[in-house]
């Protein structure tokens, strides 16, 4: 059996290493994912390109001037709500201050559609992953998972706006659903899910 393919990820939370390496093992192909911790550090990328294409993109490309023999990964996502005109967006990690706690940043999302009807608290999670290759060629691949916005937290389990998220389809949160419902509808998974297929049909 050939190794399996290796990627430098280009952050430096080794939690996000190992969720992306769950997620991955979950969904398969088989691939390694090493967090840039292990070869140096991460490079200090400001997040301010406006797309979570562009600030994905930034990170993988700040990565692959450092490490160009790898194949490069990065990832970019958030929480968009239709009411809010899209908001939080690429500020979801932010939205109620520098790297708010999720409980935060879900108070100040619940004040802002205070009143608002069941109807009009359609919301989306996106992710963007984004590879650069030893030659320099970029690919990117854009998971998405449609939803509501709930009146209130509901379960303990998952992370930041998971409490307040219910996935069309399902009758729970991503909080109450556990990784093994979540991970492959989610918009990481389902990005994972092309990402895969693209290393398959031979990558690059
Ligand atoms: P980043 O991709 O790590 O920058 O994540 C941005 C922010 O989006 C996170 O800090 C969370 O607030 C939110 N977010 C992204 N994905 C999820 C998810 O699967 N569940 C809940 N919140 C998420």
């Amino acid at each position: 059996m050939s190794a399996p393919q290796e990627f430098l990820f280009a952050t430096g939370n080794a939690h996000k290493v190992v969720e992306m390496q769950e997620l991955a093992d979950a969904l398969g192909p088989r691939v390694r994912i090493r967090g840039a911790r292990e070869a140096g550090g991460m490079p200090p990328v400001v997040e301010n390109a406006g797309t979570f294409a562009g600030n994905a993109a930034k990170k993988a490309r700040v990565l692959h001037l450092v490490h160009p023999e790898a194949w490069v990964l990065a990832d970019d996502s958030g929480l968009c709500v239709d009411a809010l005109n899209g908001e939080p967006g690429v500020e979801s990690a932010n939205y109620a201050g520098p790297a708010a706690p999720g409980a935060k940043n879900i108070a100040k999302l619940l004040r802002a559609l205070k009143g608002v009807p069941a109807e009009r608290r359609r919301a989306y999670f996106v992710c963007v992953l984004y590879v650069v290759l030893p030659d320099g060629r970029e690919f990117g691949f854009r998971g998405q998972v449609d939803g509501v916005i709930l009146d209130a937290p509901s379960g303990a389990g998952g992370f930041g706006y998971d409490p307040v998220f219910k996935p069309d389809g399902c009758t729970k949160s991503f909080a109450e659903l556990g990784a093994a419902v979540k991970n492959p509808i989610s918009h990481r998974g389902r990005a994972w899910v092309k990402l895969g297929k693209w290393l398959r049909d031979g990558g690059g």
